[in-house]
């Protein structure tokens, strides 16, 4: 060994011993974590800000108020801002931003929702400080609070000088806790967005189990169905004749029997809601109340029942419904049966291609100096936006804070999750934008 090389080993092995915290971070990215810092008290402002104006997802001047809100926050991070309006739809609108990077970088598709599930006769309204940490308010986590970790992110990479290089357009909608009718129209533009992006990131709430930070790949899905059940009106002493038949009710019990003896299966799960039958059964407009009527010597003519299932991929949505009519046509003798689904959010799947999104931020939080993100059971984790556009891109579920009680009167956001999100979305996104595609 010369003395020159000598030095040279000593001198790393001096580097290395006094590795700071975050050694492997490139010079930029340990300048986007000190602007995240930097930016936190101001982003916390900011979501107070829109917290306090509601936006149920009803309210169509509130959601579009809060649109407005944070329209110049992203014009001054040199996007262009839209406003689609929804009323075809019922619903608001949704606000969509774009810049465009270097070309053939990464085009990033960044999920968000301006509205929340507290309407303005909700009691629950306004913003308290529960401690130095903790906030407490109406969609102050779902999804103000992952909207500002947004922001918190991209103003970072500007402050870096990697926003320039990345291509990015951010979808808030403003119906996301209840969506618009007909839903083709309400998505229309996200799915837009999903099939010309590579990657999609989802801002809503982070999910954590025991405390510790959990990666997220997979969204279930939601569908609806209804059952219609009918029978032959008549006298009840004539009940299991051939004439007469077993009535609708038994055919609906019958139905509903079997789904639960036959259907369970890995990663599905299916509930039924409500349930009427007699000589009358009537749902009400918003299928979710009904009228009925019946007496005890009357064989029922009508049954209804109202549910859902939850499933991980298309296939198993497909299967899962083959076999909900099959068990469905086997009608008892003298009635009738129908079932009518309802897609509502298509299933995100844990594709391999999430998974390698999920190992870069494992990388990122190595790099950072935070636990590895352990992948999440697709079961904790209820439908949303990102499921739309899950077929056609890569995607992280979850980019946002932590919080509690989301969709709950005391809902809370926790207000250092924030910033480590924001620090792990801008070192992300800024290394994203860099590979070639
Ligand atoms: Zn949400």
């Amino acid at each position: 060994m010369t003395l020159k090389t000598f030095g040279l080993a000593a001198a790393t092995a001096l580097l290395a011993f006094a590795t700071p915290a975050h050694a492997k971070l490139s010079s930029q990215e340990a300048k986007m974590v000190e602007a995240v810092d930097k930016g936190h008290d101001r982003w916390i402002g900011v979501l107070e800000a829109i917290t306090r104006q509601n936006s149920g997802s009803r309210n169509l001047a509130g959601v579009k108020k809060v649109g407005d809100m944070v329209t110049p926050e992203l014009e001054k991070l040199g996007f262009k801002v839209e406003w689609v309006d929804q009323s075809a739809a019922k619903r608001s609108g949704h606000l969509i931003a774009t810049r465009t990077g270097r070309p053939g970088s990464t085009k990033m598709l960044l999920i968000g929702h301006l509205d929340t599930v507290f309407e303005p006769d909700s009691p629950f309204q306004g913003v308290k400080r529960l401690n130095e940490t903790t906030l407490e308010g109406p969609g102050i986590e779902d999804n103000k609070g992952g909207v500002v970790t947004m922001f918190a992110a991209l103003e970072a990479m500007q402050a870096a000088g990697t926003l320039s290089a990345a291509t990015i357009t951010v979808v808030l909608t403003g119906d996301e806790e209840d969506a618009g009718d007909p839903i083709d129209v309400a998505r229309a533009d996200l799915v837009k967005w999903g099939q010309w992006a590579d990657v999609a990131l989802d801002f809503e709430g982070l999910s954590q189990i025991d405390g510790k930070d959990m990666g997220a790949i997979a969204r279930r899905s939601s569908n609806s169905w209804q059952i219609n059940a009918t029978g032959k009106e008549g006298h009840s002493q004539g009940i299991f004749s051939t004439s007469a038949g077993h009535g609708a009710i038994y055919e609906l019990v019958r139905i509903i029997d079997r789904f639960h003896k036959e259907l369970p299966e890995d990663k599905l799960t299916f509930n039924v809601g409500l349930i009427a039958g007699g000589s009358v059964a009537q749902l009400d407009a918003d299928l979710v109340r009904a009228q009925v009527a019946g007496k005890t010597n009357i064989i029922p003519a009508l049954a209804v029942a109202r549910g859902d299932f939850r499933t991980l991929s298309d296939e198993q949505s497909e299967r899962i419904k083959a076999k909900m009519q099959a068990i469905v046509a086997q009608h008892l003798p003298g009635t009738s049966a129908e079932i009518v689904f309802e897609q509502g959010y298509p299933p995100m799947a844990p594709t391999e291609g999430n998974r390698g999104l999920l190992r870069r931020l494992n990388l990122i939080n190595a790099d950072l100096g935070l636990e590895q993100m352990a992948e999440l059971d697709p079961l904790k984790r209820g439908a949303g936006d990102i499921s739309f556009v899950a077929r056609y891109v890569d995607g992280l579920v979850g980019m946002g804070p932590a919080g509690d009680g989301a969709h709950a009167p005391g809902e809370t956001v926790d207000l250092p999750s924030i910033k480590r999100q924001a620090k792990r979305a801008a070192i992300l996104m800024t290394r994203l934008s860099m590979e070639k595609r």
